[in-house]
């Protein structure tokens, strides 16, 4: 499914963490048979770059210890879901890890489920082991929290009858009501004290389809008084008359986060349960119930992390598919979004955001990161691995009067000063090229080194020219320049010690490829978009489109190839618009931070 391959396997070297520092504590005290951690996405939107934290964190974890990491779909709210979201989740967690695969587990083979046995007079399901896999495949699937319905149907059996959890017919906002505030102890509800045996003929109602959404929820029996509001008796299940993605009509009660979640964990034999900090407060609801439910097997602990908030950008779900729905972005994966999928498409290697979350580390406090960083990672990986070329992305035409129509000067030009082994290839100098407009002006300010009316400039692995004259349009505008190339100063074999303070790069007219350029710039014009109306903060200019001349090596090229356009930034193929006939290039980013150096933008 990637396109893209790190030669070598770029996995940061190990990071280290408060959470890693726990996991070798219990790695050294030999607490389980093996570290198993999972990363579980709700499939109701796209993964975004904090997603990907998440990832590397819990694959990470997993890779380092010689353990498992499960993909888990956190399906249990059927309405906000869709299958379409399953597969993205699928496609990009594949893409992230790719190169980690043969060390962690991700994926299950298709349909294999928990196996169930009987322990303590209640049910427990093991999650069989699974060798890793070398490479996730098409007959490997994600483990769907949606597969343990029946097991976590049989465990909130279990407790009704352990008189832990009852059946609540107060409405959705008496429940609220009755549940007081964190200053203000709650109040019982009049159904707590119901018979077990009421409770459970209910439950099999509720689930048998009986009662109307919203008519009653099953609720843990824990303490109404309790400082921590998420104590005092939580919803366990409630009732939505809903299609399910995964279950289709088998279910009209579903499992609320808190009751699933734990339960899907114990079941998988995750050890470590990794999640944001706003969970915290969870946890003692995490423990109560796998605590209650008297299980056989060791328990699997929850950790917090804060959670990577970037500048210029928004990342909540709900707001990126607002962008999506109302159009202001082309889709999930347009390359301005803070998704996975629109960092690929960008250009974004793989490899740059594991790198990004390895940068960044896991700490407990939240905190802005600046988008800086990562696109400082970015650069540092293309910048090792990019071919270097020439790209005009506004072209003026350049006649050089001195080379005859139809003969050629060969220059030879690097690939990449980073790697030599990239090597060199020839550049034709012809009687037309192309230069960028913004290399030429006809009255230039101080200190303008380029080209201008009778002013020298270097053709970078050609020659110095000299421009002899200006050639304009009936409104005045400058159509062609008339050029003399001194090819007595040809970069190679020259003796000359001839100097000129600007240096740019040119396109051969002959046979330049004709692209569009996508020229991408911040979603947002402000670090901390986030406030109460996200929307009218959007950079109107984030996206600017141009017709490029580029030198004829950039024909065929692969889209999983990167680019240096020489002096312009980092480029790729659209993997999705761009066609053989009619190339589209993205500017993944530019080659230095062009806000830094403006900050009234
Ligand atoms: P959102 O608030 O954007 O909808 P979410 O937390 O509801 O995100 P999930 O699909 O539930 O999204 O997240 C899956 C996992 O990714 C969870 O373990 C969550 O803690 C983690 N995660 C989500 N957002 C971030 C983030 N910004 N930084 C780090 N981890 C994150
Ligand atoms: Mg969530």
């Amino acid at each position: 499914m990637s396109e893209e391959k790190d030669t070598p396997v770029t996995a940061p070297a190990a990071p280290s963490d408060f959470i890693r520092d726990i996991v070798a504590g219990h790695v050294a005290e030999k607490r389980y048979a093996g570290i198993v951690t999972r990363f579980p996405p709700e499939p109701n939107g796209y993964l975004h770059i904090g997603h990907a934290k998440s990832i590397c964190l819990n694959f990470g974890i997993a890779r380092e210890n010689g353990g498992q990491c499960h993909l888990r779909m956190d399906d249990t709210n059927p309405t906000k879901e869709d299958v379409e979201y399953v597969e993205s989740i699928m496609e990009d967690v594949h893409w992230l890890i790719d190169g980690w695969a043969d060390h962690c587990l991700g994926f299950k083979p298709r349909g294999k489920l928990p196996t169930s046995q009987v322990v303590n007079g209640s049910e427990d399901f093991i999650q069989e082991a699974v060798n890793p896999l070398k490479s996730p495949g098409a007959d490997l699937e994600p483990f769907f929290a949606s597969d343990y319905f029946d097991q976590i149907y049989a465990y909130a059996v279990a407790l009704i009858k352990k008189g832990k959890a009852y059946v609540c017919d107060l409405s959705p906002e008496d429940t609220d009501k009755y549940r007081g505030s964190p200053d203000k102890p709650g109040v019982e509800s009049p159904f707590r004290n119901r018979s077990i045996e009421e409770s459970l003929a209910l439950f099999e109602r509720m689930r048998a389809g009986e009662f109307p959404n919203g008519a009653r929820v099953l609720r843990a029996k824990i303490d109404m008084s309790a400082p921590n509001v998420w104590l005092r008796d939580p919803v366990l299940y409630r009732i939505r008359h809903s299609d399910h993605h995964q279950t289709g009509n088998k279910w009209c009660i579903y499992p609320m986060y808190d009751f699933a979640h734990c339960l899907s964990d114990y079941i998988e034999g995750i050890t470590h349960s990794i999640c944001t900090l706003e969970f915290e407060v969870h946890r003692p609801l995490y423990d109560w119930i796998l605590t209650e439910l008297g299980l056989p097997r060791a328990l699997p602990h929850q950790y917090e992390f804060a959670r990577l908030s970037l500048g210029y950008t928004v990342m909540s779900k709900r707001k990126l598919l607002q962008l999506v729905q109302e159009k202001l972005v082309s889709g999930w994966d347009d390359p301005r979004m803070p998704t996975i999928s629109g960092l690929r498409r960008r250009g974004v290697p793989a490899s740059a955001l594991r790198q990004f979350a390895a940068n960044i580390g896991v700490t407990k406090f939240n905190s802005l990161t600046d988008v800086a960083v990562l696109e400082h990672a970015i650069r540092e990986d293309l910048n090792r691995k990019s071919l270097r070329r020439f790209a005009v992305l506004r072209p003026l035409k350049l006649v050089l009067t001195n080379i005859p129509a139809g003969t050629s000067v060969p220059c030879e030009a690097v690939n990449n000063p980073e790697d030599p082994a990239a090597g060199t290839r020839t550049l034709d100098l012809t009687h037309e090229v192309y230069i960028d407009q913004e290399d030429f002006m006809e009255v230039p300010p101080p200190k303008y080194f380029r080209l201008r009316p009778g002013g020298e400039v270097r053709l970078k692995y050609a020659c110095i020219i000299k421009c002899d004259s200006v050639v304009k349009d009936a409104s005045g505008n400058v159509t062609e320049l008339h050029c003399t190339a001194d090819l007595e100063t040809r970069a190679s074999g020259s003796n000359t010690t001839k100097k000129v303070k600007g240096t740019i790069q040119w396109v051969s007219a002959d046979k330049a490829v004709e692209a569009e350029v996508r020229l991408y710039d911040r979603l947002f014009n402000v670090a901390e978009p986030d406030d109460g109306d996200y929307k009218r903060h959007l950079n109107p200019n984030s996206l600017e489109i141009v017709r490029a001349k580029l030198e004829p090596s950039l024909a065929g090229v692969g889209k999983e190839e990167r680019f240096q356009f020489e002096r312009l930034g980092y480029f790729a193929l659209d993997p999705k618009d761009s066609t053989p006939e009619a190339p589209v290039f993205n500017r993944t980013i530019t080659l230095k931070d062009t806000w830094a150096k403006a900050p009234g933008k």
